[in-house]
């Protein structure tokens, strides 16, 4: 087999810069084009269904220019499914579904000819998407479909539940507290990030009843929907009904909706549609020819080279577009090199520039790409419009991920200080701030996503219960609670974990032989555990409402007052200063402005600590259980043991109310 020495003279003569490849409807006609330059012949074979053996014919595909394979059908072609089988050296071919299909049968095995037009919900064309002015406007609240609302306790009818169509229904309840949707607009949060919602490799959609369980990081059809989230995953067009009625819902209650996207491998590297269509062009290979690792899930794609980068801009303004997406979240983005990830950034501007982009700032092995072109995190000011998850801040409030011992500032680590108080400020530059400069490395703000807590690793309550064990439950909570008000309230775009906010646990039963302890009977890497695991169980927002409460009331601080919110590293320094307390663990800021002046404080001892607010009349804006109190006050406050509070100063003209 051929194989390519240099891909970018190879791009230079070969790459294709047209955005029709795969089909789309021309004048009537329905156009079917492939790229294979090196294939001795491409033929479109036209299917009854999805599966099994309805062949209705195969016709060979005409060579254009460029690699690009064409064949014309005189009509417009619908309710037919298709792939096409690529032959090299003229002999044995190899029949794959069209990586550029839109839709497809049940296992994204057959391509599926649609107009998706015809599938929009009705309304669909007047609802509007959310207005997001900056990352920091955005409050990011992350869900996977089936856990959203899996679990009986979510009061989802039982054929909607762990489906799109849950995300669709109104007034759900466990017992007095709500669930699902109305949970979102209760909670206030602006956008919801979906796990993988395109088409993914390990859950048999043939067997809706079968209890199967992916996060869904396993990519098969990057442009086509997750059947097993429809409810009938052999009628292509549920998923893509369903998926639209989804995000109509949303935004018509104000939420966007975020993708999680996986470019940066493909799940069955030599039987994917890549590597079938063009063999060794699509991944990244080592020197010795083997495909390198660098997401340690078998493969690499290769951003570098032309196609694929266009491959990925392609389907990401698919997706925008023809889904009204508000945005997408980059797993190992790392893995894409400096110059793509620019390019996309420019390529989403041109369509919406609102559209949220971050990534993971890292990758899941080593990859043959220099590290300097890499959009790893420390190469962050190479491409600062872009947004990356701050592990930073995660570790210094909770403690290490990987060692669930490790303690954070939160539950008595008193050398975490440092690194948090540079996420506070957004991970920029601060006058104030001489040290972890490790920390530093955001371009403004707007690139830090500040969370503690997502899919991956233990929560945020399952790690407080192993490295805080020996506190009361009662302790813990407030430890939670500080955490999230740290990262809320730090400058920033703020990231939550579905069910975070009322203590989520992912409990696990120990293996025989294994000895039942905190560790034990907690999951950590729960990507293909049962529901009993990842599923939310909303009776815990029912039994830890008072957190829930204190959750909301710190997104509802952080929505009402744009100091929390400042766009640049210029306005943080002016308008952001640390209060002297003589104790680098007793943490007091203040946010002014010509308007407003807010007064935050964060006590992780176990005693209360005191405190002198500066000049002038104040009230409580949030105490240590999430509640407001308009009483003037003056002078020296307290902050209860492990807490925050939010102290704001009241206008001149309330004054004189
Ligand atoms: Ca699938």
């Amino acid at each position: 087999m051929f194989r390519i020495g240099d891909f970018e003279q190879f791009d230079k003569e070969y790459a294709y810069d047209g955005d029709d490849l795969g089909v789309c409807y021309r004048d009537g006609k329905t156009v079917f084009k492939a790229w294979s330059p090196m294939a001795t012949g491409v033929y479109l074979n036209l299917y009854l269904d999805g599966e099994g053996a309805n062949l209705i014919e195969t016709v060979p595909m005409e060579k254009m220019f460029r690699g690009v394979w064409m064949i014309e059908l005189m009509y417009h072609a619908e309710d037919i499914y298709y792939t096409f089988s690529y032959e090299f050296d003229n002999r044995t071919r190899i029949e794959t579904i069209d990586l550029y299909a839109r839709a497809c049968g049940i296992n994204g095995q057959r391509g599926y000819l649609i107009d998706l037009k015809k599938l929009d919900p009705e309304g669909w064309d007047t609802v509007p998407r959310p207005v997001c002015e900056s990352p920091c406007d955005a409050v990011v609240y992350e869900c996977h479909i089936r856990d959203f609302s899996i679990d009986e306790s979510s009061g989802i009818p039982a054929g909607e539940r762990g489906r799109f169509k849950a995300f669709t229904r109104e007034g759900t309840r466990y017992r007095s507290t709500k669930t699902c949707l109305a949970h979102l607009k209760e909670l206030g949060v602006t956008h919801v990030q979906l796990l993988p919602v395109f088409d993914y490799a390990t859950v048999d959609e043939s067997k809706p009843f079968k209890a199967q369980y992916n996060w869904g990081y396993d990519p098969l059809n990057y442009n086509c929907l997750e059947g097993s989230y429809s409810t009938d995953a052999f009628d292509p067009r549920s998923r893509i009904k369903e998926f639209k009625q989804l995000v109509m819902e949303l935004h018509k209650n104000g939420i966007g909706v975020i993708m999680d996207v996986v470019y940066n491998h493909t799940y069955y590297t030599e039987k994917s549609a890549f590597q079938k269509s063009f063999p060794y062009y699509y991944h990244r290979l080592n020197k010795d020819g083997s495909f390198s690792n660098g997401s340690g899930c078998g493969n690499e794609t290769a951003s570098d080279h032309l196609m694929y980068r266009r491959f990925m801009i392609n389907s990401l303004k698919f997706w925008a577009k023809e889904y009204k997406l508000d945005g997408f979240r980059f797993d190992l983005m790392a893995l894409h090199d400096i110059e793509t990830v620019n390019i996309i950034r420019d390529e989403l501007n041109k369509f919406d520039p609102q559209l949220l982009m971050y990534g993971e700032g890292w990758t899941g092995g080593e990859s043959p790409l220099p590290a300097d072109k890499l959009a790893y995190k420390w190469n962050s000011y190479k491409f600062g419009r872009i947004g990356l998850f701050n592990d930073n801040i995660r570790d210094a409030i909770k403690g290490g991920t990987f060692n669930p011992y490790d303690i954070g500032y939160v539950s008595g680590n008193r050398n975490a200080s440092h690194v948090l108080k540079r996420g506070l400020v957004g991970s920029v530059p601060h006058w104030q701030l001489h040290t972890a400069q490790e920390a530093c490395w955001a371009f403004e703000p707007t690139q830090a996503v500040n969370y503690v807590e997502a899919h991956d690793n233990h929560t945020l309550w399952d790690k407080l219960s192993i490295c805080a064990k020996h506190f009361s439950r009662e302790e813990r909570v407030k430890m939670d609670k500080l955490a999230a008000a740290l990262f809320i309230l730090a400058q920033g775009m703020p990231f939550i974990h579905l069910g975070q906010d009322f203590l989520r646990s992912k409990p696990r039963i120990p293996e025989e032989g294994e000895p039942e302890n905190e560790v034990t009977t907690v999951n950590h890497n729960s990507y293909n555990a049962p529901d009993s695991t990842n599923s939310v169980k909303w009776n815990e927002k029912y039994e830890n409402y008072h957190v829930f409460e204190y959750y909301r009331a710190l997104i509802r601080l952080r929505r009402n007052n744009k100091l929390f919110r400042m766009r640049t590293k210029d306005e943080i320094g002016r308008q952001m200063r640390f209060l002297d307390t003589h104790d680098d663990n007793f943490i007091v800021f203040c946010l002014e402005d010509s308007e407003d002046c807010l007064v935050c404080l964060f006590n992780p001892y176990n005693e209360e600590r005191r405190f002198w607010l500066p000049e002038g009349k104040f009230y409580t804006r949030l105490n240590e259980l999430g509640k407001l109190n308009k009483f003037p006050l003056s002078g020296e406050v307290v902050v209860p043991p492990i807490s925050a509070m939010v102290f704001k100063r009241i206008r001149r003209r309330e004054d004189n109310v």
